[in-house]
This record gives structure tokens, C-alpha cells and sequence, in this order.
């Protein structure tokens, strides 16, 4: 038998073929293999049994780090082939596609050679094999060869040349590869400069993978604060880098699915518990109970974190609020008054991609950024169609193009409303749209006007537009994420999205799909006095709750909030011009506030992940408040109530998330009853909160619900455009 064996994903730069090589040759088939634009094209002969075996075993014994789509077999007559053999690249420019590997951290292997001071790569910071290294962030064109990454300016050496050639070894056709004779060099500063400047206290940036990192050692007090006030990051958490996964455990407590996280090839930053540990100075993370660590990505960071022996800060070099820098010379400018040290190397970084963060939800491991590591790894879509870019949101924006049956999804942007990350914005639609090389039949956008996705989305002239609500969109992305056609009842919980009815919507229940929604039920409305700054300042969602409550702030509540602008802000609640909000996220605010905990805050979500922090630490079991009907008046009185009382905050703080649990779960039953549908879709900002989503799983499933999550893609707005281009496809597929 001879079969034509093509498959179809990244099967490129994650060693593939040498995989294919190794399963004909042990199956004893003869054919080929080839690299052909965006496939692999295996052939092999054979008996029917062992052609089967290999169909069979391309797709379930892959490499770990490739991701097969689809696996298409073709009979045809032997030719009499008698080896097995590794074909040239046929480099089809007409069949490309977006997918680029993400980048692998250091494997095993590289990291034990890496340490062995006989081995030609010993301390060599860029060691990699075909199992890892770096990929997304060199890339500058494909089909995924040296010729078109960044290592292109690095002929390999003879030694290094050899390897690759050679399909028994472990850099065959390992693009990135390379030795210290033949590959990048450090500049500015060497290793051991670091190490010494980093164990003195010094704030030091290092050229990472997807762009420069902030670095300084964690257990010091004095130079967390330093990096804090040079950076201009007030109170938002910053992550860790620890040498390996024992020390890891020493800081935080870690279940298996958590460390396996930690120790993935995308080798994400992890939220965890923290332990009592002298380690990290309080600094580190700021009215938090949660730590995020990460391991080194590359031999460089491993070599820093070990070289100084205690864990370091590791956060993205940038001022706050702008992109991750991956310009050397803009990097000089910028870290003159932030670093005291910079290690930089002469390989550009083609692409920026943040660090990726993610923590387990119930005993998954859900992702809140999603970059390094595992953009622009795309997502499987239920049926192929036109091309649709999906623009995102506001915040955590991301950028999503469909093509095919694929959905491929940027890596986290960040907030657009700083001009370095709308230029980011563009240049990655831009880029998304030249590596598909495809024609973009529908541009996506979110329904507030005032985003600045929207007005990019209004000012281009690639393709007609679409605007879909925020909510809808959050549904959607949940729906796709688990190949779901939907309907299904969307319980978006999250802090904004504008809603089709004027209002600030964020506490919905939506039944519907990609085709359309309706909005069947949500939390009762109360002004947001201030727009934007009721988010940085939760103590007036307090006060906006308060009124809905009493028809006044009562005199406890006064004490607690203690602010001047009181009545000014009460009297923006009664002034009908004001917005209106159903959203969780602010009840969250406004409950957190009344807690006496969080005032104001410099990023969002900050006051409900305090909130969860203090019900953690309660020991109450039983029940909530009673969220009665759809508002949220008599959550508030009995919160106010009890704080009135003395009752203990940590278990106000519990029973106010049994109370939104026992909303959702109350709510989903009277629209089952009315819809007949069971699937319930959690998506929305709120839901990264890990008690709230812990209490509320087996409360549905006790109840016969399907329940659909958010875990490869961030049920907060990183997902949005994921939701948009599949709106927009249904929207297609309608009007046609
Ligand atoms: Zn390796
Ligand atoms: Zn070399
Ligand atoms: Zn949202």
C-alpha cells in the first residue's frame, strides 16, 4: 500500500519531521517526508496494517509541542520506494497560514547541557534543540525556516551545522539553534555583572524573549520599593522568577495541576497562595494573599536566578500602562532612569510577547494573559468561512483573525488607551493579517463608541464593519473555546461593556449563540457616578449602592468611606444624566469598599481581589445574603447591616460571594425553566475570581447543568475578539 499522508497545524519548527522519521523507519515503511507551506506531506509504503499504524499513530504520538489539526490519508499504488527519507522544504508561497509556534522554554536536555561544564554550549544563554527555544518572537516570515527568523544573521558554525543536517539528532533542522562560536552574544553588560549587581540590590533589565524584563531581588524591601517608584507601578502585583520548581513550593502552596502548569513548555507565571516565607519582601505584592511565580523561559534567566539564590522580581520593562519594550535603542533611553544595569543581546526581537499568566480555577488551569508561550497558538472553529478580524475590547485588548477553520489570537496587548499600545495594536492586525496573506471580509469591533478598537475598526479601509456587544462577544468566545454551537445561557459577570439599551451592562444573563442574543435577565441597575473614575475610586460604588439600598448613606457607612466628595458623588447618583451599571464588578467595588478595603486602586479588579482574599480566610460554610430577585439592595443592607454589628469582615466577604453564587444559580433555574436549555457559559472579568467560581460549579452541576468555562483563552476581555469573529462569521453566513 502507498499512502499521501498530509497534516495539517503547527507541525513546523516543533521537530516534526525528525518525529515522522523516527515512527516510518520503527514501522519499517519507506516514503518521505516534506515541509510543504503550512503542512507536513508524509508518504509512506508499506502493508496495509503498518500504513494504518502510522495514519493512526502521526496524530496520537505527535511531539508535545505540535498541534495536529487534521490528518488526511490518500491511497494510491506503490512506487517501490525502498528508504525512508527527509525531503527539502518545498517552500509554496501560495499555501501559507497563521501558524507560527509559540515559544518553548528550555527543555530538559538543553538545560542539562547548558549546566555540564564539558559540553560545547556550557552557560550557553541561547541553547535550544528542536524541542524548544524561541519561535513567535524570531519569526519574521513564513514557512518557519532560519532563513526567515532573526537567527538568520547567524550562519551556523560547522559543529552546529552538522547537528542540523543530521535527522538523528536533536537540532535537526532545530532553527534556532546555534553555539557560542556562531550565535548571539551578550552586550552591555556579562552575567556574572548582573548577578553580582542584582545580590548588591540593583534594579537590572534584561533582553527576554518578547521584549526586556525588570529584574531585582524579591527579599529585599528597599529595592522592590525602588523598582516600585522608578517604574511608576504603585500597588499592582509583581511576579516572581524562582531557579526551580522546590523553591517554588517553599513560597506558595501548589496542587499537581498547578505545578504541572508551572513546569509547561509555555513556562507561564502561576498565581498561587503565598506562604509565610521571608523570601519576598511584602513589596512584592501588595494587598494580595496570591503570588505569581514563574520558571526561567531561557538558560540566561536560569543562570541569573541561581546566580543570585534567592528568588527575583521579573516584570515587563515598561513604564506603566505601556507596552513591553523590545527596541534596543529605545530600551537604552527608557531603562537610563529605571535600571542601574542592562543585559541586552545582539538578536532583535521580532515580535513582543509579554510573560502569560494563569492560576487554577477548580482544578483547571485557566489563563488571565495569554502571550508568551502560547500565542499565536489559534483556536479550532466549528466550520470554515470568510476571513473575520475581530478588533477586542478596551482593556486587556487582544486581537483575533479568523481564517479558515481557525481562529488565531494575539498575544495580550494591553490597554489601549496608551499610544504605544495602539501602535502595538496596529502593527499586530497588520502582521496577523500579512501572515495569513488573506482578504479581510469583516471587521469586528466592540459597541462603545469610544474605544479605541472601535474608532480604529470606523477608520480603516480593509473591510466593511460590524459592532457586536461586549457581553454577547464574552458569551460567544466561551461557546467557541469549548466547541460549543450554543444556545446556551451566558452568565457574563464583568465590570463594563456597553449594552444596546445605553446602559453600562457587566451582571448578565444572556440566552443565545454566534447568531444573536437575548438579554434575559441581569442585576438591577444603580448610577456609576463618575464613569471612568467610580472604577479607580470603589468607595463611590459604595456610596451609589448605599442610596439603591437606604435612599441615603447611612452614618456607619459615612465613617467607613470618609471622603469629602460624599455628597457630591450622592448627588451625581440622583442626577438622572448619570450612567446606570448592572455590573457585578462594581457590586464587587462597592461591596470591597464598605469592607474598608480598597478606596481607590490603580488597576482593575483590585478591590474584588482583596475582597476574595478576605472571604478566603473566613471558615463560614453555610449560606450567603440574600441577593432577592435581580438587585442587589438587600445583599447591601445585610452587608451593612452585619458590618454595623461587628460581624468579622473575612466572613461578610464569604457570604457576599455564596450571595453572587446563589444569584447566578437561582437566576440560570428560572431561565431553564422558561428556555429548556441546560448549558450555562461562565465567561466575563469576574469570573477570575477562584472562590466565586468554587462555589459556584457544583452548585450547577448538582442542579443538571452543563457549565462551559474560559480556560485556553481569558474569560476577562482578552477573549473578546475571539467571540467577534465568530459573531461576525454568523453575521456572514446570515446575510448572504
Ligand atoms: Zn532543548
Ligand atoms: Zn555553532
Ligand atoms: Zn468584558
Amino acid at each position: 500500500m502507498r499512502r499521501t499522508v498530509t497534516v495539517a497545524g503547527t507541525v513546523q519548527g516543533v521537530g516534526f519531521r525528525p518525529f515522522v522519521f523516527a515512527l516510518a523507519t520503527s514501522l519499517k515503511l519507506s516514503g518521505s517526508v516534506v515541509n510543504a507551506g503550512a503542512h507536513v506531506i508524509c508518504v509512506v509504503e508499506g502493508t496495509r496494517a503498518t500504513c494504518d499504524e502510522f495514519v493512526r499513530r502521526v496524530q496520537s504520538d505527535a511531539p508535545s509541542l505540535a498541534d495536529v489539526h487534521t490528518v488526511k490519508a490518500v491511497a494510491s499504488p506503490p512506487e517501490g520506494d525502498t528508504e525512508f527519507v527527509i525531503a527539502i522544504s518545498l517552500h509554496a508561497e501560495s499555501e501559507r497560514s497563521s501558524a507560527v509556534p509559540p515559544d518553548v522554554a528550555t527543555c530538559a536536555d538543553c538545560q542539562a547541557e547548558a549546566a555540564d561544564d564539558t559540553n560545547r554550549r556550557y552557560r550557553f544563554p541561547f541553547i535550544c534543540c528542536t524541542a524548544c527555544g524561541p519561535r513567535y518572537t524570531v519569526v519574521r516570515d513564513l514557512p518557519y525556516d532560519r532563513a526567515k527568523t532573526s537567527m538568520a544573521n547567524y550562519p551556523l558554525c560547522e559543529q552546529c551545522r552538522t547537528e542540523f543536517e543530521d535527522p538523528h539528532d536533536r537540532r535537526f533542522h532545530a532553527q534556532a539553534t546555534s553555539c557560542a562560536e556562531c550565535g548571539p552574544r551578550l552586550t552591555d553588560a556579562t552575567i556574572e555583572e548582573a548577578i553580582s549587581a542584582l545580590a548588591r540590590g540593583a534594579v537590572v533589565a534584561v533582553k527576554g524573549l518578547g521584549g526586556y524584563q525588570l529584574l531585582c531581588r524579591a527579599d529585599r524591601s528597599e529595592s522592590v520599593q525602588r523598582l516600585r517608584e522608578r517604574k511608576h507601578r504603585e500597588t499592582k502585583p509583581f511576579a516572581l522568577l524562582v531557579d526551580a520548581a522546590p523553591t517554588t513550593e517553599q513560597l506558595v502552596e501548589l496542587d499537581t495541576v498547578a505545578l504541572e502548569a508551572l513546569m509547561a513548555p509555555s513556562a507561564p507565571i502561576v498565581l498561587a497562595r503565598a506562604r509565610p516565607t521571608k523570601l519576598v519582601a511584602p513589596e512584592v505584592a501588595p494587598g494580595t494573599r496570591l503570588l505569581g511565580l514563574m520558571l526561567p523561559a531561557t538558560t540566561l534567566h536560569a543562570m541569573l536566578v541561581s546566580g543570585v539564590g534567592v528568588p527575583l522580581v521579573c516584570t515587563s520593562g515598561n513604564r506603566s500602562n505601556e507596552p513591553i519594550i523590545i527596541d534596543d535603542d529605545i530600551a537604552v533611553k527608557a531603562f537610563a532612569e529605571i535600571a542601574d544595569l542592562v543585559v541586552s543581546h545582539d538578536r532583535p526581537i521580532e515580535r513582543r510577547a509579554d510573560d502569560s499568566v494563569g492560576q487554577v480555577v477548580a482544578g483547571e488551569f485557566q489563563l488571565l494573559r495569554r502571550a508568551r508561550g502560547y500565542a499565536p497558538r489559534s483556536v479550532a472553529l466549528q466550520s470554515s468561512g470568510p476571513t473575520v478580524l475581530g478588533v477586542g475590547a478596551e482593556l486587556k485588548n487582544t486581537t483575533c483573525l479568523a481564517v479558515g477553520d481557525r481562529a488565531s489570537l494575539s498575544v495580550h496587548l494591553g490597554d489601549l488607551e496608551s499610544p504605544q499600545t495602539l501602535r502595538a495594536f496596529e502593527d499586530t492586525i497588520a502582521d496577523q493579517i500579512s501572515f495569513a496573506e488573506a482578504n479581510v471580509a469583516l471587521v469586528v469591533h466592540d459597541m462603545h463608541p469610544e474605544y479605541l478598537s472601535t474608532k480604529f475598526a470606523m477608520g480603516q479601509d480593509l473591510a466593511p464593519t460590524l459592532a457586536v456587544q461586549h457581553h454577547h462577544a464574552h458569551l460567544v468566545s466561551c461557546l467557541v473555546e469549548n466547541r460549543h454551537a450554543g444556545p446556551a445561557i451566558g452568565v457574563v459577570f464583568d465590570g463594563f461593556g456597553w449594552g444596546d439599551d445605553g446602559t453600562a451592562w457587566g451582571g448578565e444573563f444572556l440566552i443565545g449563540d454566534a447568531s444573536g442574543y437575548e438579554r434575559a435577565a441581569f442585576l438591577g441597575t444603580v448610577p456609576l457616578p463618575g464613569g471612568a473614575q467610580a472604577i479607580r475610586e470603589p468607595w463611590r460604588m459604595a456610596v451609589a449602592h448605599s442610596l439603591a439600598a437606604f435612599g441615603e448613606v447611612p452614618p456607619h457607612v459615612r465613617g467607613v468611606l470618609d471622603d469629602a466628595r460624599l455628597d457630591a458623588v450622592a448627588a451625581l447618583c440622583a442626577d438622572p444624566a448619570t450612567l446606570h451599571t448592572s455590573s457585578i464588578g462594581r457590586l464587587f467595588d462597592a461591596v470591597a469598599a464598605l469592607c474598608g478595603l480598597a478606596q481607590r486602586v490603580t488597576y482593575e479588579g483590585e478591590a474584588a481581589i482583596a475582597l476574595e482574599g478576605l472571604a478566603a480566610a473566613s471558615d463560614v460554610t453555610g449560606g450567603g445574603y440574600e441577593l432577592s430577585g435581580s438587585d442587589a439592595t438587600a445583599v447591601v443592607r445585610a452587608v451593612v447591616d452585619d458590618l454595623a454589628a461587628g460581624v468579622d469582615r473575612s466572613h461578610i466577604a464569604f457570604k457576599f460571594h455564596r450571595a453572587v453564587a446563589d444569584f447566578a444559580v437561582s437566576t440560570c433555574r428560572e431561565l431553564r425553566d422558561r428556555s429548556d436549555i441546560t448549558t450555562v457559559a461562565l465567561s466575563g472579568g469576574v469570573f477570575q475570581n477562584r472562590l466565586l467560581v468554587e462555589l459556584l460549579l457544583p452548585m450547577l452541576d448538582e442542579r443538571g447543568f452543563t457549565v462551559l468555562r474560559q480556560n485556553e483563552v481569558p474569560p476577562n476581555d482578552g477573549g473578546v475578539s475571539l467571540g467577534q469573529v465568530a459573531i461576525g462569521r454568523a453575521h456572514l453566513s446570515r446575510s448572504q
